[in-house]
């Protein structure tokens, strides 16, 4: 391919990524497909001779778009969310274009400078103690990874680094092979895998600290464990907080964790993936409260501010890589690989073409779909919410036993019409309904919403067993919309009456 062809392949790759993202409500959200689909539908070897574009574009739309799971359509409400912004995506464009490997400031100065400076923004824009900006100080700054798990590894590694290096001092005779052997690292009950994978890599035990009914660590727990493994006479390191957990959207309690980590010599990191992109709005800036205390924070703008994938911010760096790699300012040792892509354009634009305005109102319009989405499981009796709404996610189930909820949830994947995931809280099965599409609009939630129920009433309501149509068919929504206000015993009680009058008054009326 020459330029004057890449030239009208690039317009014909554009026209055909905004055809997909314009219709991507017209395609299943969740592949109807089973493993293995695609080795069957490509050669099993490499062409030998060139293939044409053409060739390859009809194969994307046989072979790969229906093995996709739609994570930019509006009936996408599983995991959290993946942005997706066009400005993004023509900054990876550029950063392909420009690709350079920026290991060292000489390998690509503007990939070093950019991405210092994109992480001073972010850091003002979270109203970050000013320690955190480089410009201030020359130091401390920020550094953005490929993930949030790579993160929690590298605060890890550093925490493990200071805490065997402070008992050494203090006891320099005692082999770091036992000292390792008594590290303890903490995090929540309710945390992301990743951060039991971060211990398993660094080679340390970890514990789960319970919560409280909010699903949040308080510091009243932590504090308990690290006095019963301290007289256990093991080495608590390392406590990861996490801000927006994975099941629920809870907030460990930083004010109270960070003076108690502080005082113990533990390395706090806090862990805000998801909602992290949240405390730029001022009305959430306060669930950050505490940072302070943290010796390490990230959070991916990869998930909600609208840069897409791979883009995980440490807005304060210096600490992790001091320690695990002797320096913070030789740009080799700011990651674990040694080649670095230039992410930072893509949040350049990002930032550049939203605004700050821009990028709050996205933020408060998803929590506001999400209170929607609340409204409306709050109005049914059948339902119930689990967790308290604070962001985008919802977690709520139906009222009853977790087979019944299991149930459902197969009912609607088998559907392929909204996808959702489930969660497990205080051993209960939960349906979570993240607001994650940039596209997600009211009506969708709506749909979403009468989906569920619909879905529900089709699998418990004979009334209901005719509408085979549905959810494509919504006009003929009234019976349905109706009856779902009802609860399922008063749905039951109706048809015995009804019973009850066909039978007693068919004899009359002959
Ligand atoms: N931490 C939390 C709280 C998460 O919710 C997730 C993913 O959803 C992760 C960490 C892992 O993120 P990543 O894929 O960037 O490693």
């Amino acid at each position: 391919m020459d330029a004057a062809e890449f030239r009208r392949r690039g317009r014909e790759m554009v026209d055909y990524v905004a055809d997909y993202l314009e219709n991507i409500e017209q395609r299943p959200v969740y592949p109807d497909l089973e493993p293995g689909y695609l080795r069957p539908l490509i050669p099993a070897e490499a062409p030998l001779e060139p293939e044409t574009f053409e060739d390859i574009m009809r194969d994307v739309e046989r072979v790969i778009m229906p093995g996709v799971t739609h994570w930019q359509s509006p009936y996408f409400y599983a995991y959290f969310p993946a942005a997706s912004s066009f400005p993004a995506m023509l900054a990876d464009m550029l950063s392909g274009a420009i690709g350079c490997i920026g290991f060292s400031w000489a390998a690509s100065p503007a990939c070093t400078e950019l991405e210092t400076v994109m992480m001073d923004w972010l850091g003002r824009m979270l109203q970050l103690p000013e320690c955190f900006i480089a410009e201030t100080h020359g130091h401390g700054g920020g550094v953005i990874q490929g993930t949030a798990s790579e993160a929690t590894l590298m605060a890890l590694l550093a925490a493990r680094c200071k805490a065997i290096r402070r008992v050494q001092a203090s006891s320099p005779e005692t082999p770091e092979a036992e000292i390792f052997s008594k590290l303890v690292a903490y995090t929540s009950e309710q945390a992301h895998s990743s951060v039991e994978r971060a211990a398993l890599i660094g080679g340390v035990m970890m514990r789960k600290v319970p919560t409280d009914n909010s699903y949040a660590v308080r510091g009243d727990m932590l504090k308990k464990m690290l006095e019963e493994d301290k007289s256990a006479g093991l080495i608590p390191f390392y406590f990861c907080a996490t801000l927006g957990t994975t099941p629920s959207c809870a907030f460990d309690r930083l004010t109270e964790l960070g003076p108690i980590c502080n005082e113990e010599n533990v390395w706090m990191h806090v862990d805000a993936a998801y909602a992290g992109s949240a405390f730029i709005c001022p009305e959430f800036r306060p669930l950050l409260n505490g940072i302070e205390f943290a010796n390490s924070f990230n959070f991916n703008p990869h998930k909600w501010l609208l840069v897409n994938f791979d883009c995980s911010a440490i807005p304060d760096a210096a600490a992790i890589t001091t320690i695990v790699f002797c320096s913070s300012s030789v740009l080799q040792h700011w990651q674990i690989p040694l080649g670095r892509r230039f992410r930072s354009l893509k949040m350049w634009f990002v930032f550049r073409m939203y605004g700050l305005n821009g990028l709050q109102s996205h933020i408060r319009k998803q929590v506001a779909l999400a209170k929607e989405f609340e409204s409306l499981v709050r109005a049914d009796k059948r339902f119930e919410i689990c967790a308290e709404v604070i962001m985008g996610l919802v977690c709520f189930r139906l009222k009853g036993s977790n087979e019944r909820n299991q149930n459902l949830l197969k009912k609607i994947a088998k559907s392929r019409e909204i996808h959702l995931v489930p969660c497990q809280l205080s051993g209960r099965f939960v349906l979570r309904f993240a607001v994650c599409a940039r596209t997600t609009e009211s009506r969708h939630i709506q749909q979403a919403w009468r989906h569920i129920t619909h879905t529900f009433m089709n699998s418990c309501c004979f009334l209901c067993t005719a509408d085979k149509n549905f959810p494509k068919n919504v006009a003929q929504d009234n019976h349905h919309s109706t009856v779902s206000q009802w609860n399922q015993n008063e749905v039951m009680l109706l048809h015995m009456v009804l019973l009850f009058l066909y039978c007693f008054s068919f004899p009359h009326n002959r």
